[in-house]
């Protein structure tokens, strides 16, 4: 009988362990993709993901019709869908590759029994991590909490080896119970996306394709540029990464630990996020340090809009939040500057921002963007310091100093001199009329002062620990 692969977030032919694994029994293999937007819980893909899945979608179905078979392609409840898969082609395996969020968990581990009791046999691997969640632990048996013992008991053991990669499979005959990729309506109604296709090609070959650039051209570099938004010397492999178009495994057996160190270590950032949302599930919507359940936020939607449309005044922000709208990507380092400065300078809630982040970004991932915003509110495992507070201005002149990476994505300032490009408000009148600027009117003042947002954050922080 045939073994149904059931593709999740492992769009990839290569090193894919379900898939592999299946080929190998010399069963014949029907590849299934099933869109299951309930089964996500309260974390449904948002708008970017749903892009980039569609265009993901098409590339694995094109992939697989040149190696003789066809993705069938279903939407709805999969538990459902699989059991009446099963009776329909005969098939009595489903193979998949684990997913670690809580909403995918609890699906997984009802619909394993599911399977069980109707004399079907399940079997997941696990293909999106080096190592998978289970298998670590700290000296004490414990999640780890802090990143550096991670990082260093990881850089100590084993990776497994790339998996063969099939070079055939046989039609399966069941191609009409599919429907259309279309037929999902993933792609906005909105042109709002219309220039990600110009920067991105979802799919296996197109992240095949910027690893292997970013081998020739950007790794060397990774160490000194990665923090610098107008270098070109970080990957831009996360989205690929999430919907497993390329597959951690492979990045790591294809570079050397010695040579490639600050990489890897970073890569290894997203094993640490998915170790912390296994353990700790209730994080997306809880900080994981549970006195910042007290926090003084201010919830003011006026601010939070201004923050999403890049319009806070504060230069080095809406930079990057209005690359984010254009590109669906934002530089980590300006990453870091939006988020604290939507949380400490504005003192809304992480929430409000992961939430923004999550309909967006076209890396979303449960794991990180949870991480990364507790990590910046200071809330998370090994988080900054509450108190240390980014400048927005500094992180500017610092990270952006010649200025082009803040002047291509608000280029009403791009006439301004490098000295005034981070602190519009400082510039005298003659300079802002030369650059073209009136600010209030072409560019925002700014929303809030640095200097009294600061203290304002650290009121809020002191706050809440005298009720402790
Ligand atoms: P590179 O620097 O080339 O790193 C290679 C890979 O390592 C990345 O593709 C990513 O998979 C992993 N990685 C690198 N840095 C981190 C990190 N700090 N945390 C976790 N994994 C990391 N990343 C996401 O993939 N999805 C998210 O939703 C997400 N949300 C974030 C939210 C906030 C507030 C912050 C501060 C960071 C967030 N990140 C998220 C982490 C990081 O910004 C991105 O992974 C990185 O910018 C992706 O660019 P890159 O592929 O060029 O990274």
């Amino acid at each position: 009988p045939p073994i149904i692969v059931w593709f999740r977030q492992d769009l990839r032919v290569a090193d894919n362990p379900a898939l592999a694994h299946a080929v190998q029994t010399g069963a014949p293999v029907i590849p299934l993709f099933v869109f299951d937007e309930e089964g996500e819980g309260k974390w449904a893909p948002g708008g970017a993901s749903r892009w980039w899945l569609h265009y993901s979608l098409e590339a694995l179905s094109d992939r697989i019709a040149a190696l003789g078979s066809s993705l069938i392609v279903l939407a709805g409840d999969s538990q459902s869908i699989l059991l009446e898969l099963c009776e329909r082609t005969g098939a009595n395996q489903v193979y998949w590759n684990r997913r670690y969020e809580p909403a995918a968990i609890d699906r997984d581990t009802r619909l394993k029994k599911a399977l069980a009791d109707a004399g079907l046999r399940p079997r997941s691997f696990n293909g999106a991590l080096l190592h998978s969640p289970l298998q670590i632990a700290n000296k004490s048996g414990k999640p780890f909490r802090v990143f550096t013992p991670f990082w260093k008991h990881l850089r100590s053991i084993a990776v497994r080896e790339i998996l063969p990669e099939p070079k055939k499979l046989e039609s399966h005959g069941f191609e009409t119970l599919g429907s259309e990729i279309e037929s999902l309506e993933l792609l906005p109604k909105l042109d709002w996306a219309d220039g990600f296709g110009s920067v991105w090609t979802p799919g296996e070959a197109g992240a095949k394709a910027l690893f292997e650039g970013f081998v020739e051209r950007g790794i060397a570099r990774y160490a000194e540029g990665r923090d610098f938004p107008n270098e070109d010397a970080v990957s831009r492999l996360s989205p690929h990464l999430h919907f497993g178009e390329i597959s951690p495994v492979q990045i790591w057996r294809m570079l050397s630990l010695e040579e490639h160190e600050p990489f890897l270590r970073q890569l290894v950032w997203r094993e640490f996020s998915a170790h912390l949302l296994y353990h700790f599930p209730d994080t997306t919507e809880e900080p994981l340090n549970s006195a910042f359940s007290r926090f003084p936020w201010e919830f003011k939607g006026d601010w939070a809009e201004a923050w999403r449309r890049g319009r806070t005044g504060y230069p080095i922000v809406d930079a990057g939040m209005r690359e984010l709208w254009k590109t669906g990507t934002m530089h980590n380092r300006v990453r870091m500057v939006a988020a604290s400065f939507l949380v400490k300078h504005l003192l809304q809630p992480w929430q409000v921002g992961a939430a923004w982040f999550w309909d967006t970004l076209l890396d979303a991932d449960l794991a990180n963007n949870t991480m990364g915003w507790q990590w910046v509110a200071g809330c998370g495992a090994d988080a900054a310091p509450y108190f240390r507070i980014f400048n927005p201005i500094g992180q500017g002149e610092r990270f952006d100093p010649s200025g082009e990476y803040t002047r291509r994505w608000v280029p009403e300032l791009a006439g301004l001199p490098d000295k005034f490009l981070f602190k519009p408000w400082e510039a005298p009148a003659d300079v802002l009329e030369a650059a073209g600027v009136v600010l209030g009117v072409n560019y925002p003042l700014p929303i809030v002062s640095h200097p009294e947002a600061r203290v304002r954050a650290l009121e809020a922080y002191a706050r809440m620990k005298e009720n402790e």
